[in-house]
């Protein structure tokens, strides 16, 4: 049933238990590998309340209904999966790393073909749809923030017979819902915004095509990439707050990026307008980055991003990025803390490094 109330609203109320006296407001971490014979779960693996909890409230933010994972990754697999022998996927040569590792790895293995586009280069991407079972992209894209005509690309890739996977972690439905925008599945690292506290990693596909729902589901109970109890907990309380932290860490990064352009240290600031990742990149390349830690004392050194607090990572440090990404870019996950105080910690480094 679509709620019609704004994304505020249903992130603070969906996926909660009916109202009757003395019930919770929250649903309870249901810790169970088993349930009573003869119900609809029968099972662990194949289903959990507190899970159901968290699918609800994030399938009502995205318009569609939702399944968890145990990890982003654990969703990235289990799309994959539905990926028929030789099958073509594209996807953007700017995805994140473990995406692009798994498919590297399913071709080397001839299970199947990938193509990767520079998504911004709308047309071929569309002539590399042809033929394609699957479209996969991220906007903006991680970590060079490229963005995608999101529409164009859904309307080619469908043209050509395929489905189409929009990695919606950056954004989040806060900023961009691709299933608006003819999307067939959205997926989530549920571990950076959603959850948003650094603490759990989660996943999470939404669909609003019942089949694929279906076959999704199926996908997951027989690979066992569902997710833990606690870790849908978490994931759900920290989605309540989901659009004050995007809000507060867009305006952040907004503030810092009018502040940053022009800085000597820098030759390039890269922002797409929204959301609250930048990536800056030191006009000195990858020594004057790497110099940065000992210099931040509010911002913490570390990969992943969107949680509340600011952290940072010189991208290049991991083999696995490529080498089209500048050796000094640093990927800056804005947090939630009062913006001038991340203003002084980065500029006093900057001026240091
Ligand atoms: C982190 C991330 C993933 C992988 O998610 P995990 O929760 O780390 O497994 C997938 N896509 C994007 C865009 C990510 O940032």
């Amino acid at each position: 049933m679509p709620d019609s109330r704004k994304p505020a609203t249903v992130a603070v109320h969906a996926g909660r238990p009916e109202r009757s006296p003395d019930q919770p407001l929250n649903v309870p971490i249901s810790m169970a590998s088993t349930y009573g014979a003869g119900g609809d779960l029968e099972y662990g693996r194949y289903g959990n309340p507190t899970w159901s909890a968290f699918e609800d409230a994030l399938g009502a933010l995205e318009g569609g209904r939702c399944l968890s994972f145990g990890s982003g990754m654990g969703a990235v697999t289990t799309v994959l999966d539905l990926v028929g022998q030789d099958g073509l996927v594209v996807a953007p040569k700017h995805s994140y790393t473990g995406t692009l590792l798994q498919l590297a790895d399913l071709e080397m293995r001839g299970r199947i073909r990938t193509k990767l586009v520079d998504i911004t280069e709308t047309a071929a991407v569309a002539a590399a749809c042809d033929d394609a079972a699957l479209v996969w992209f991220e906007s903006p894209t991680n970590p060079a923030l490229e963005v995608a005509d999101v529409a164009a690309i859904i309307a080619a890739a469908h043209e050509a017979g395929a489905r189409v996977v929009v990695d919606n972690t950056f954004a989040t439905p806060v900023l961009q819902r691709p299933l608006e925008q003819g999307a067939d599945i959205v997926l989530h690292s549920a571990t950076k915004y959603i959850a948003g506290h650094s603490d759990a990693l989660m996943g999470a596909i939404v669909t609003a095509d019942d089949d694929l729902y279906a076959v999704l589901k199926g996908r997951r109970d027989l690979l066992g990439t569902t997710p833990g109890t606690l870790e849908a907990y978490l994931a759900l309380r920290g989605l309540r707050t989901l659009h004050l932290r995007v809000e507060r860490a867009q305006a952040n990064a907004t503030e810092l990026v009018r502040r940053l352009e022009g800085h000597p240290a820098l030759s390039e600031v890269r922002y797409p307008g929204f959301g609250g990742i930048v990536s800056i990149v030191l006009a000195g390349g990858a020594h004057p980055a790497d110099l940065l830690p000992q210099h931040l004392r509010t911002w913490l050194h570390a990969t992943s991003l969107g949680g509340v607090e600011s952290t940072y990572e010189r991208r290049r440090r991991w083999n696995a990025e490529p080498d089209t990404i500048p050796a000094g870019l640093v990927r800056l996950s804005v947090g939630i803390e009062d913006v001038d105080d991340l203003w002084d910690d980065l500029v006093q480094a900057l001026d240091a490094v």
